[in-house]
């Protein structure tokens, strides 16, 4: 069993250590929030005082922070990961970041002589408490095998991507497609209603037939069709549009970056900032379907 470091034990962290802890590893976690460390020792977390006291004498590192910039702060200067986890320690980032932030983990990691892995994930906070997390792994070959067996506990899936920064690559283009499917999702299931079609007729073709997807099983935006919509309860979010909207746009910056026209995802950006503008942003993101009626409503 390893001594894990775990930074970051909020709404994904804190499920993912507790599995950890469930396999028998000595978990010892640090969050900036009080509330998150105390959620964490509950469920076995050695809380530690610092990123410092965190990461010193461990033999993985994970990171589970909001964005790239907060990623990057926690690994530099000399209060950092890299400062003070051992020079043998497997270094993982789970969290949903920019390319070039994994890029910079990855390239200022080998600098140092330190092995780094790119390990975001998919499958939400259901996900993360159920130990059925999807887990995209981007590195040295070597470095994603041991990675593969420190995720176990917390996976239902593990996938070796490719070379460094694929995994979040592959998140990425991933989650564009499920905002994507979502906006078809709301479109297709206002249209039907309003053509009179009672909902969950439509949502039984729908399954079988050329409109299934992920987002129309689990996010479907009518009450009383999918147990787990949000449209069950009021749209309280199951998944953020604010979280909805960054991980959009980090998809969107990548394809910019790569030349790319995506039209598609750029009018799911659009729908989200509108959400947000309207104060929604803390809902859930399968509200736009409210934007499909001209009074706004679902
Ligand atoms: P969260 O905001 O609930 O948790 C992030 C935690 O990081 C917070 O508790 C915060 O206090 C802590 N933190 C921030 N800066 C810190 C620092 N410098 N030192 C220590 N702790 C610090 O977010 P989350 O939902 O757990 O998501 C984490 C990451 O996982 C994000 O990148 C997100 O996009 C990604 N993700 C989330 C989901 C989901 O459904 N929530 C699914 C897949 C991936």
């Amino acid at each position: 069993m390893a001594t894990i470091a775990w930074i970051g034990l909020g709404n994904m962290g804190g499920p993912m250590t507790a599995n950890l802890v469930a396999a028998g590893h000595e978990v010892v976690g640090f969050d900036l929030d009080a509330g998150a460390n105390e959620a964490a020792a509950a469920n076995g977390v050695r809380i530690a005082t610092s990123v410092a006291d965190a990461v010193s004498g461990a033999d993985a590192v994970f990171t589970m922070l909001p964005k790239g910039e907060h990623v990057r702060s926690v690994y530099k200067g000399d209060a950092g990961v890299w400062a003070n986890a051992p020079a043998t320690a497997l270094l993982l980032d789970s969290s949903t970041v920019d390319i070039e932030t994994s890029r910079y983990c990855h390239d200022e990691s080998a600098a140092r002589g330190v092995r780094f892995v790119d390990a975001p994930v998919s499958g939400g906070i259901s996900g993360a408490a159920a130990g059925t997390l999807t887990f995209m792994l981007g590195g040295a070959a070597a470095d994603v095998a041991e990675a593969k067996s420190l995720v176990d506990p917390m996976a239902g899936n593990v996938f070796a991507v490719g070379a460094a920064t694929q995994g979040i690559a592959a998140k990425l283009a991933n989650n564009m497609m499920l905002f994507i499917s979502l906006v078809a999702a709301s479109e297709g299931s206002q249209l039907a209603s309003s053509l009179g079609i009672d909902p969950q007729t439509f949502w039984d073709i729908a399954r079988v037939s050329s409109a299934d997807s992920w987002a129309m099983r689990t996010w479907y935006p009518v009450p009383g069709i999918v147990e787990s919509s949000a449209a069950n309860r009021n749209f309280d979010a199951t998944f953020a549009t604010t979280l909805a909207l960054k991980d959009v746009a980090l998809a969107l910056g990548a394809g910019d970056a790569a030349g790319l026209s995506l039209p598609a995802a750029q009018l799911a950006r659009e729908q989200f900032e509108q959400l947000i503008a309207e104060g929604l942003g803390g809902k859930d993101c399968s509200l736009i379907a409210k934007l499909v009626h001209p009074d706004g409503a679902v």
